[in-house]
Formats: C-alpha cells, sequence, structure tokens
C-alpha cells in the first residue's frame, strides 16, 4: 500500500538568546537555506510533538514540547508539481505550522561545525545572525524608566515602587487599568476603556466594532472621532467629544487622548495618577488599535511616555513587514487596469471606516482613474462623517444595478456572494486590501480574489518601535499574537505582562 505523505508540516525557528538563528542549507539544493521543516509522521501525531521530533532528526537537539513555542500560526502554500506525487491524488496545497524555540546559551556548542551532513539528506552548516527580527530595541535598564517616572517629582527614591522583576503586583502600586467581566477598568477613575458590555462611563478609542460598543450610560472620545462614532453608534448614545491632549479630570485620575493614526480619531489613552504633590505620579498608556505609518486619511500617531504601556499586538509575529504603500496603491491600479482591458467591472473589499477613506485618498491622487468609483453605502456613510470632521473626500456615487465595464466598487467582504453581485455581468473581478494579505494572498489568489497589503495596525517593526518610544518600564500586550510578541520581548529583558481581551484581532483590518 502507497503511504502517501501528510500535507500537514512544521516550522521550527531555533534562536539562541543572542538573536543567532540556526539555518540549514539543502544537500540536493547548495545555497538554499532554511529552517528546520518537516511533515507530520501521522495524522493524529500532535504538531509540537512533530516539531520536536524534527528537531531532534534534522540536528540532534532534543526540546522538550513545554520548551517549544507554538506561534499559533499557519500558511498554506502549494506544492511543487514534481513533489505531489509524494501525497494523495488531488492534494496540492501544504499547511506548514511554526513553532520556535529558544536555545540555551551553552547548547551551542551542540551546533556542528560546517558541513557536516547530519542524515537524511540535509548538511547543517552554520549560524547565522538573525535576520528577520529587525531592528532591537534598547533593553531598558531599570533605571531609564525610574528616572523618566522621578523626574520633576521628587528624586530617584520612586525607583523602589517599580521593581522590574519579583511576583507580579509585589510593591508595586495599585494599577491604574485591571480587567473586569465588562472590560478593562480604572479604578482610581471609575471608568472602562472600550468595553465589551454596556457600563456606566466608558471611554472610546475608535470606531470600530469590536472596541465601539452601543449601550454605555456616557462615552467619551476624541473631538475628532465625534462624527464618526455617531455615525457608526447612531445617536442613542451620547458622546462628550475631548480634543488631543487634552487632560480631564475623572475622580483621582488625569484621562488625554492622543492620536493613534489607525482610523479617523482613533486614540491612545492616557490615565495620570493625581496624586496632591506630584509624588509616585504614574502613567499608563492604552493603545487602543494603532499604525505608525502616517497618512493623510487622519492624524498622525504621536508617540507617549508612559510607565506602563498597555498594546495591542494584532500583527505581532516578525513575519509582519509592510510593503511601501505606494507600491502597493500602484499595483492596485494596474489590476484594476487589467479589469477594464478585460471588459470587467471590479470589487475592492475593505473595512468601511479607515481603510475605504485611506485608499479613495491614495487613489484620487492619481486620478485619471481607470474607470468610474463607486461606494457601497456603508463607504459613503464613513466618507460622510470623515468630511464633517474636516477630512476632504469628494461625493462618490453608490453601484448601479449592473456595473459597466472598468467601474471599480469600494465595499465590505460582507457583499461577497450578494444577489447583487451574483447579477453582474461578466462577473466582477474581486480584490482584497488588508495586512492578513501579506500571508492569506496566495490562498486567496486560488480563490480568484488579489490581495494587497495595506493595514491601518502597525507591523512588527512598529510595534517594537512603538514600544520603545513610550519608555515603558512595564509592557502589557492584549488583543493579537500576544505570547510571540510577549517571549521576544522577555529575551530582550523587558518586564512584559499579557493580558487577554475581547477585542478581535482577526476581524480588525478587513
Ligand atoms: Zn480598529
Amino acid at each position: 500500500m502507497t503511504v502517501f505523505k501528510i500535507p500537514v508540516s512544521v516550522l521550527v525557528i531555533l534562536y539562541s538568546s543572542d538573536a543567532d538563528v540556526l539555518l540549514l542549507e539543502r544537500a540536493d539544493h547548495p545555497g538554499f537555506w532554511q529552517s528546520v521543516t518537516g511533515s507530520l509522521d501521522d495524522e493524529n501525531e500532535p504538531l509540537v510533538d512533530a516539531a520536536c521530533r524534527e528537531v531532534f532528526e534534522e540536528t540532534g537537539l532534543a526540546i522538550a514540547s513545554a520548551d517549544m513555542q507554538d506561534w499559533g500560526f499557519s500558511q498554506n502554500y502549494e506544492i511543487f508539481a514534481h513533489w505531489r506525487h509524494r501525497y494523495a491524488p488531488g492534494v496540492t496545497e501544504n499547511t506548514e505550522h511554526v513553532f520556535s524555540s529558544r536555545i540555551p546559551v551553552k547548547a551551542q556548542c551542540a551546533f556542528p561545525p560546517a558541513s557536516i551532513c547530519v542524515g537524511n539528506g540535509w548538511a547543517l552548516r552554520m549560524r547565522q545572525r538573525l535576520v528577520f527580527l529587525g531592528p532591537t530595541p534598547r533593553p531598558f535598564a531599570s533605571s531609564v524608566g525610574v528616572s523618566s517616572l522621578a523626574k520633576g517629582c521628587g528624586g530617584i527614591e520612586a525607583s523602589a515602587a517599580w521593581p522590574t522583576s519579583g511576583p507580579a503586583g509585589m510593591n508595586r502600586p495599585a494599577p491604574l487599568v485591571v480587567r473586569r467581566p465588562e472590560g478593562l477598568y480604572c479604578p482610581q477613575g471609575d471608568f472602562f476603556i472600550d468595553p465589551w458590555r454596556p457600563v456606566d462611563r466608558a471611554v472610546i478609542t475608535h470606531g470600530h466594532a469590536d472596541h465601539a460598543r452601543p449601550g454605555h450610560g456616557h462615552a467619551l472620545c476624541s473631538m475628532r472621532g465625534l462624527p464618526v462614532l455617531r455615525a457608526r453608534l447612531g445617536e442613542a448614545q451620547s458622546f462628550q467629544g475631548l480634543g488631543f491632549g487634552q487632560r480631564l479630570r475623572l475622580q483621582d485620575v488625569w484621562v488625554s487622548l492622543h492620536p493613534a493614526s489607525h482610523v479617523l480619531g482613533a486614540s491612545q489613552v492616557l490615565i495620570e495618577s493625581a496624586s496632591a504633590d506630584g509624588h509616585g505620579s504614574e502613567r499608563w498608556l492604552v493603545s487602543g488599535d494603532y499604525r505608525v505609518q502616517n497618512d493623510p486619511s487622519c492624524d498622525a500617531f504621536e508617540p507617549v511616555k508612559a510607565d506602563v504601556f498597555i498594546s495591542e499586538t494584532t500583527f505581532g509575529l516578525p513575519i509582519y513587514r509592510w510593503p511601501n504603500v505606494a507600491d502597493e496603491v500602484a499595483l492596485l491600479l494596474d489590476w484594476w487596469q487589467t479589469c477594464r482591458d478585460e471588459g470587467r467591472a471590479a470589487v475592492l473589499y475593505t473595512y468601511a471606516l479607515g481603510k475605504a477613506q485611506r485608499l479613495l485618498i491614495a487613489l484620487l491622487r492619481l486620478a485619471p482613474l481607470p474607470g468610474t468609483l463607486f461606494v457601497h453605502p456603508s463607504v459613503a456613510r464613513m466618507n460622510e462623517a470623515y468630511r464633517e470632521a474636516g477630512i476632504a473626500l469628494p461625493e462618490l456615487p453608490t453601484p448601479p444595478a449592473m456595473l459597466s465595464p472598468g467601474a471599480m466598487v469600494l465595499a465590505p467582504m460582507a457583499v461577497q456572494g450578494s444577489g447583487w453581485m451574483q447579477r453582474q455581468k461578466p462577473a466582477l473581478a474581486e480584490a482584497m486590501v488588508s495586512g492578513w494579505m501579506l500571508v492569506r494572498g496566495h490562498r486567496r489568489r486560488h480563490a480568484g480574489v488579489r490581495g494587497f497589503v495595506i493595514s491601518d495596525h502597525a507591523d512588527w517593526p512598529g510595534l517594537l518601535w512603538a514600544i520603545d518610544q513610550t519608555q515603558a518600564s512595564r509592557v502589557v500586550l492584549t488583543h493579537g499574537q500576544t505570547s510571540s510578541m510577549a517571549r521576544y520581548l522577555k529575551d530582550q529583558g523587558r518586564d512584559v505582562d499579557t493580558l487577554e481581551t475581547e477585542f478581535d484581532a482577526q476581524a480588525a483590518d478587513v
């Protein structure tokens, strides 16, 4: 009986504490380097067991499954035609799951020297400087955080309150933000930040659905974001606007909002404890969602110093590095032109708030365009809110019953497969703009949807840069790829925690 390979595999990145990574050179293709990889032995083999087994088989290093980090990340790729005979008939794609493990420094001597064959066709050649982790943030000496904390408030004695090690909470002042069933809560100010259940007082960072939910007694947002939030939640939810940088006293704390870019009005929330003489005053910063790549569709990201930074990590994996936006827009324009040349109309899937307006501004600057641009009613509604907030956007028509060749519609993903779409002749060309397209583009293309990589979140270098800018002595990671980022920051000597929230990193950036 033929035993077919299972189209599920693992990839394991082995690295040392000083950021060297182990690469293998293929014996059958000299010059081709890769991490440890391999397929499951049988369909029931746990992924982590396969990862440990492959590392042992290919390098001789025995790693316990507890020391193997599952990134919770996988990607599909096409199997080369000349390898398909190894798989069951009809199998054309393989799913690869990513793991990593840190090798203790003393174990580095276990790495065989260059060019030694270690079985099953691999030559294990060398360690190479880690190339994908990008700008390494300077590890913070505790004194850096302490001196900025102590500045203007009576000297270095504040350091006693800020140990950088030891059990969480020990010797630390009462936290300014905690998790409650309703959401992130500031006890000293008696308010929530982006709560996922109705509360009496809420600070809302921005208008995306997983952050702005209805039904709060009082809601505070940036002045700039008021029209957007009113458009999203309706008049039933009353809002109070606060100018960026203005400080508002809420019981025992000061609150101020600072631009997070991301979408119009998106705010980082700075909470400062308001002790009478300034001694022991602390600053906690809650990021909401943010991007550090600036853009004319909303206010530029503002770096803010804080002692504790609670940060999103939607794209907290080293593979996420955004390409140049202008290059992606140029590709998008080429694709639209091709659609027109083929006599087809097109639909471009994009989040109705933020991404759509950003794309419109980028596209309209490149006029003349290949054809007429239409916007779905949900995009039109957000465009109106942007205009109300002072962003210049022209009024664009909503799509007619039948589109002419060369037309393009900006619409949310929800329209895919709708009756309106099915009635279009010829069938619409489809594309999607999202940070997820960096890894899912290939799969989508198989499904007939072209992908363009533009994101309204910070990529891996952007997250590291933003964290660095805060000079925070402690980082708390919320939604997204928290475990990978936490591991990386810990390796850099940072004090880091993760906090589970109900924000939806997967739904973001679509
Ligand atoms: Zn968002």
